[in-house]
């Protein structure tokens, strides 16, 4: 491909204007650096437009539906429902101002950027269309390739009647029956927003169990507490043929049975957006797991780097690490030669309970060097006071008695976790953690009892 328009230079031109993308480009900027900011779709890109935020303000309505049947019979009286429309109009009307209020960030900054599709024509020098129309051609001495991820399609029969992740963050109703194809942390967090709103919920997984990352009796409990909500699971199945129904659609699973649904979702796995981009033209390397980088997040061209969801770096596909990721690289444009370090970074899964992780794993099996605390916090006080129905925390103490790695099974997870990954960087025992002064009685004050 040829370009026709006029080549505008820069020093760093960067693709993708998600957490990973905007993160370079007002630091780059910021230390002076010509910057130009290219976005094919919505400005902020997955996170705050069609993934974290949407889902944790339905989840937010979940949860207080929860916390009253939790204490249903001992103190409340009532029955709660969530009234979808109602959500959805309260999540649209934050998610309905993020990509335009980001675009006017970045004209208050100064920093250019172009609305259009990027592909590359050579080692340093990309075409961007918009409409099917080229709008402008870049140079860039440096590119940074923040381009994200989007849902895997499913090629059975019938495939092309699922909604993915984003259709289902806007669904204007939500059908009495939900069939999710997939086992990971976004079919799970949908299988607890659509089964809490009051749908019978199914959730289709290929292998013989969910979370795969995630350790794996954590995941137990936290499949007791999905079942004890009505979801129904099925393993090691897959959905072979979707057909319309009188009433919706039908899904034929490959063990032969047929399971009804208004609405079959698409969460089975996520794939790179670099296909967009014309890769070979920049001699960028890539395979079906992303765009190639070595520890310094360089691709296969010392001109391009990769960070966030598109990179094949060894961080999971999350905000902070994108941003973290799109940082670094930002520092070594900026002239500093380090290869990347990753600290013990929390991992949430938004269901219900949450599950979270952070550091060494607790499934470890070094004996030698770690000790395993298993404790079942159901009954504490922070769980009794909510009426939670389960609560459990692992943690990993090295010989030195640093905590270095926890699970936590919790509707407070997403809290707890942040605070033992903080003790975890900073290299704390267990007895410096006690010795900290914390709001009593709170979340943080059971820190002291988990070790
Ligand atoms: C349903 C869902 C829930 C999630 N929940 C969480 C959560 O709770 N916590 C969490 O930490 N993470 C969560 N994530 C993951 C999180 O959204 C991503 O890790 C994060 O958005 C990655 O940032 P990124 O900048 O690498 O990519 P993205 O945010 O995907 O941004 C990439 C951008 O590049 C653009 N683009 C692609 N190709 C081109 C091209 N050729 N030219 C120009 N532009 C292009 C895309 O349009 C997109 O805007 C969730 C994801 C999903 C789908």
């Amino acid at each position: 491909m040829k370009a026709v328009s006029e080549v505008k230079q820069y020093d760093v031109a960067i693709v993708g204007a998600g957490p990973a993308g905007l993160a370079a480009a007002h630091q780059l900027h910021d230390a002076g650096k010509n910057v130009v900011v290219i976005e094919k779709y919505l400005w902020g890109g997955t996170c705050p437009n069609y993934g974290c935020d949407p889902k944790k303000i339905l989840l937010g309505a979940v949860e207080a539906k929860e916390f009253t049947e939790f204490l249903s019979d001992s103190g409340i009286d009532g029955h709660v429902d969530i009234n979808w429309s109602d959500l959805m109009a309260r999540k649209n009307q934050y998610t309905d101002g993020i990509s335009t209020g980001t675009e006017q960030s970045l004209t208050a900054s100064d920093i250019d950027h172009i609305a259009g599709e990027a592909s590359f024509i050579d080692e340093q020098t990309a075409v961007i269309h918009r409409h099917g129309q080229e709008v402008a051609t870049v140079f860039a001495t440096d590119w940074v390739l923040a381009v994200g991820q989007r849902p895997a399609q499913l090629s059975f029969p019938g495939a092309e009647l699922t909604v993915d992740s984003e259709q289902f963050l806007s669904l204007p109703d939500l059908p009495d029956e939900v069939v999710i194809i997939g086992g990971g942390f976004v079919a799970i967090e949908f299988a607890s927003i659509a089964a809490a709103a009051g749908a019978k919920v199914s959730l289709v997984v290929r292998g013989d169990r969910l979370l795969k990352s995630f350790d794996e009796t954590m995941v137990d409990s936290l499949m007791d507490q999905l079942d004890d909500r009505g979801v129904q699971m099925y393993f090691g199945t897959e959905v072979t043929e979707i057909t319309s129904a009188d009433n919706g659609l039908e899904a034929t699973l490959s063990f032969g049975n047929t399971l009804s649904a208004g609405l079959i979702v698409r969460a089975a796995g996520r794939v790179g957006n670099h296909d967009t981009l014309a890769l070979e033209n920049a001699h960028v390397q890539f395979s079906e797991q992303g765009i190639l980088v070595d520890h310094y997040l360089r691709t296969s061209n010392p001109h391009v780097y990769a960070v966030g969801d598109v990179a094949n770096s060894p961080a999971p596909k999350i905000t902070p690490l994108a941003s973290f990721e799109s940082q670094h690289v930002a520092n070594e444009i900026l002239g500093e030669e380090q290869s990347i370090s990753y600290p013990a970074r929390p991992v949430v899964v938004y269901g219900t309970p949450k599950l979270a992780q952070t550091g060494v794993t607790t499934e470890t099996d070094d004996t030698d060097r770690y000790t395993v605390n298993d404790l079942d916090i159901t009954s504490w006080y922070t769980s009794y006071r909510q009426g939670e129905p389960a609560a459990r925390v692992k943690t990993v103490i090295n010989g030195d008695g640093q905590i270095v790695g926890a699970s936590v099974l919790s509707t407070h997870a997403d809290e707890l976790i942040n605070y033992l990954s903080s003790a975890i960087n900073q290299g704390l025992t267990k007895e410096a953690v006690s010795q900290q002064l914390t709001a009593y009685p709170s979340v943080a004050s059971d820190l002291t009892y988990f070790f």
